[in-house]
Order: structure tokens, then C-alpha cells, then sequence
């Protein structure tokens, strides 16, 4: 059985208690051996040396996607919503304007829709997914951001752009994933009472059918592809009982030859490393893969709050910490057993990034085996996704999209997390600023 590890210190070259076997070419479909081989003497340099970690200090490779320009722009913004005041005053005046009908939309795309958004419709995207690809070897997730929206109409609109975005994706490689937000397919409250196993009267029963229909034609599609994945992004704890059990049954319909659906599992939960544990079973038994994408998780004050206000115990880890070695021991868990999963590692954290990678190194694998993934959200942490890249791995950046007014809330959770994380935001500056200097040097030289 798997026994949850410790931290992995990222400077760590120990020999590993477990085996990987690789074919020599990029070690696809090719199974981690787990169970007894786990005591074997380590046997992943079969052939290979070591390999250099990513150096996420390397700000040319970062920024080679942007001109100077954008970053100029990109450093005045950061240096604004890093000052929790002027993003609180610049999301009422976003709203008051709109309320209005005040015509904010160009400010709005060339400040913070234009660092965090591709466009507004799959085809202003292009120029984003193409630049990211050719530049730096990194993918694009194109992600429909309108939220806080219902209604038939809205859930019926979000499928049909998804039809439209795996249209334009299947004949693209640079954008490789689809994602959606389940709240964007149907009603909050139906998914919650599916999760509480409340009655559903008979509107409520057609409605739930109309959900499932959806995430099935979807997936269906994707799955029609040769090669494109679909990953369900998750949200609150108390609608998710409902989104896992929806998911379980997309993989057993469409995971049979190739991982194509992926579920999201968030690790600042207490009982998540139990659920991976289990749909782990779920696959091995059913014969299926297991697409995971794991993230830490992102609403942690609101399931908090709700916790307090009902008075049942926070589904949350107690600290970060122990959100931390919880995400630790859920990744180590799922490379120990990639005869079952397909792995999306989707975080900001330098370290775990850095930790994963090396992990993967110290075992021998591929730096580009098909099975994992790595994933930032657009206008953040390019210095992590195109280092990365740049070292081989498969790297992908959710690039959000849709209309400008429309995706406000986005923008402003994008922002926000921004300035209350603000150690990020002042380390994303320092790099901004940092391009910026090594530029000048260069032109400088240029000239002698
Ligand atoms: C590509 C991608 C896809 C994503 N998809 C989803 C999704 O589908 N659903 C979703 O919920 N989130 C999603 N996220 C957001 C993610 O869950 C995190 O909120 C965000 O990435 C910050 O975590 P981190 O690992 O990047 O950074 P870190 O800064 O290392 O971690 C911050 C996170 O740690 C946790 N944390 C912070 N303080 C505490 C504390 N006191 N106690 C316990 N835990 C704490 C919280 O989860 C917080 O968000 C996604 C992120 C990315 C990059």
C-alpha cells in the first residue's frame, strides 16, 4: 500500500525506494513499477545522466513570448494591483462604470484583460496560443471565463463554444487540453442537492439530465479527437460530490484507450488523498485511466466561512503546511502509479514545480512522458512555464477568453489574488523588472 512521504527536498539526488522502468525513447505508456520492485536497488539511470533542473531565474527564456512593450505594461500593472487599495478602488469603479454603461471596454483591454486574457472569442485567441507555442514550446488551455451566470441559454452558450473551441483545437497542437467549469453547464443548487443526495422533483430530474448531457456531448467530442483532453475544473466542496461522480462516469465511457477526461483534485482538502486513493481503484478495476489535474484549491476563505457559519468541521487542512504535504503525497502518489494516471500539475509554487521535476529526473522518466503535464494560468508565472518548456517538459497556460465585460469577475479574482499573495506579485515585478534591465544592457551593447 502507499505510504505518504515526507517533503522532498528539492536539492535531494537520493536513490529512490522505487523503480521506473523506461523504453529508452520517452518513456510513454510505459507503467512506474510499484509493489515489490519498490525495494529494488534504484535502476532509473539505466542509460542516463542526470538532468539539469529548470532555472526559473532565467528571465530571457521567461519573457521571450512578450515584447518590451508588454512588459513596460505588464510592470506599471503589477506594480499597481500589488497595492491592495487601488484594486480595491479600481474594482467599484469597474463596476459602478458598467452598471452605467460607462464605455470602459478599452481600458479594460489595455490593462488587465489584455495581461490575463487571450481575446474575447477562440479566434482573437490565435495570436496568444501561437506566440506562447513558437516561442517558447508552451500550450495554451482555452478557457471560457464568463462567470456567475445561469440560466438554460448561458449553460446551452457555454456548450456550444466548448463544440467551438474543440473544432478549432483538433486541428491545432499547440492547445492540447479543453477545460470547463461545471457552474458554466448548469445550476449551482442542482449539483448541490445531487451531492447531498436531496430528492430532485421532476423539473429538477430533467434538469440533471440536461447537465449530464452536456458534460457528455463534450467529452464525447473530445474524445472523437485524435488526441485532445478535457479537464473539469473543481469548485466548491459541497456541489463537488455531485462533479466527481459525473466525471467517474465520463472516464469509464471515454478513458478506455487514451486518458482523455481529467478530474480536479484539490489538495488543500483533508480527505483528498483518500479520494485519489480510491478512484485509483475505480480505474485499476474498471480497466480505465485516471485523469487527474491537482491543484492546492482556491476557495479556501469561502469553505471556511461556511464551515464556521453552519457549524461543521472546515473541510480545509488546518495550515498551509499541511495543505502543502498533502499536495506533496498526492503528486507522489499519482507518479507512483502511472499505470493508472494521467497527472495535470496545475500551481504557481516554484517548489513543487522545481520538487516534481526533479522527482521525475531522479526516476528516469521522460522529461516529456504524455502522462504529465504542467500548467499556469496566462499572465502569471511565464518565468515557471517557459523554463520549463524550455527543459522539455509539457507545459500548458489556461488562457482565458470570452467577452470583456463578461469576464470582469475573473479579472478581479485575478487581481485580487494577486495582491493579497503578495510575495508573488512583488517576485513576478523583480522578474518583470529584471527582463527589463537585461534588454537595455543588450540594445546598449548592441550599439558599441
Ligand atoms: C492551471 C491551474 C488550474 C487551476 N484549476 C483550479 C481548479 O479547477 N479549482 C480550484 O479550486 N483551483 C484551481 N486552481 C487554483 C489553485 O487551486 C490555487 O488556488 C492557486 O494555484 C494557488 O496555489 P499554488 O499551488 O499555485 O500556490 P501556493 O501559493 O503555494 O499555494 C496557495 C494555496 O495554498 C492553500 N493555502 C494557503 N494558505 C493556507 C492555509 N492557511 N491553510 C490551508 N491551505 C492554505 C490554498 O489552496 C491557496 O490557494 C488552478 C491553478 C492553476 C495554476
Amino acid at each position: 500500500m502507499f505510504a505518504p512521504y515526507g517533503k522532498w527536498p528539492p536539492s535531494s539526488r537520493k536513490p529512490s525506494s522505487f523503480a521506473v522502468h523506461i523504453d529508452g525513447k520517452s518513456g510513454q505508456g510505459m507503467p512506474v513499477t510499484i509493489g515489490s520492485d519498490r525495494d529494488a536497488p534504484k535502476k532509473s539511470h539505466i542509460g542516463m545522466a542526470i538532468q539539469e533542473s529548470p532555472n526559473f531565474e532565467n528571465t530571457k527564456v521567461a519573457f521571450s513570448a512578450k515584447s518590451t512593450f508588454e512588459l513596460k505594461k505588464a510592470e506599471w500593472l503589477f506594480s499597481m494591483i500589488g497595492r491592495s487599495w487601488i484594486t480595491g478602488l479600481a474594482k467599484s469603479i469597474t463596476n459602478f462604470s458598467l452598471k452605467m454603461g460607462l464605455p470602459i471596454d478599452p481600458l479594460l483591454k489595455y490593462t488587465v484583460f489584455g495581461h490575463f486574457c487571450g481575446g474575447e472569442t477562440v479566434e482573437q485567441c490565435k495570436g496568444t496560443v501561437e506566440n506562447m507555442y513558437q516561442h517558447g514550446g508552451v500550450s495554451s488551455i482555452l478557457d471560457y471565463s464568463v462567470e456567475g451566470k445561469q440560466g438554460e441559454s448561458f449553460f446551452e452558450g457555454t456548450l456550444q463554444t466548448l463544440l467551438e473551441v474543440c473544432a478549432h483545437a483538433k486541428a491545432n497542437p499547440a492547445v492540447p487540453f479543453l477545460v470547463f467549469k461545471p457552474s458554466g453547464m448548469g445550476r449551482f443548487e442542482i449539483y448541490q442537492k445531487v451531492s447531498e443526495r436531496r430528492g430532485l422533483d421532476q423539473a429538477e430530474m430533467l434538469e440533471w439530465e440536461r447537465i449530464s448531457q452536456r458534460f457528455d456531448t463534450i467529452c464525447g467530442a473530445v474524445a472523437a479527437t485524435d488526441s485532445l483532453k478535457i479537464m473539469i475544473d473543481a469548485e466548491e466542496s459541497w456541489i463537488q460530490k455531485a462533479i466527481d461522480g459525473l466525471v467517474e462516469s465520463m472516464m469509464l465511457k471515454y478513458n478506455g484507450k487514451r486518458t482523455v477526461v481529467f478530474n480536479t483534485v484539490q489538495m488543500y482538502r483533508n480527505d483528498r488523498l483518500s479520494y485519489l486513493h480510491n478512484v485509483h481503484s475505480f480505474g485499476r478495476d474498471h480497466n480505465v485511466r485516471i485523469g487527474v489535474k491537482l491543484v492546492r484549491g482556491a476557495y479556501m476563505e469561502k469553505e471556511r466561512e461556511r464551515a464556521r457559519t453552519n457549524g461543521y468541521e472546515s473541510p480545509i487542512c488546518s495550515d498551509k503546511a499541511a495543505t502543502d504535504a498533502n499536495f506533496d503525497s498526492g503528486l507522489k502518489f499519482c507518479l507512483l502509479n502511472l499505470e493508472v494516471f494521467d497527472v495535470f500539475v496545475g500551481t504557481h509554487n516554484e517548489g513543487s514545480c522545481l520538487q516534481f521535476s526533479q522527482k521525475l529526473n531522479e526516476e528516469g522518466m521522460a522529461k516529456n512522458d504524455h502522462r504529465i503535464w504542467f500548467g499556469q494560468l496566462y499572465g502569471m508565472s511565464d518565468h515557471i512555464s517557459f523554463n520549463l518548456a524550455k527543459e522539455g517538459y509539457n507545459t500548458a497556460k489556461y488562457v482565458p477568453f470570452g467577452p470583456v465585460k463578461e469576464v470582469v469577475p475573473y479579472l478581479f479574482r485575478r487581481a485580487e489574488e494577486n495582491t493579497s499573495v503578495g510575495s508573488q506579485t512583488s517576485r513576478e515585478l523583480s522578474f518583470i523588472k529584471k527582463e527589463l534591465q537585461r534588454r537595455k544592457k543588450e540594445r546598449e551593447l548592441s550599439k558599441i
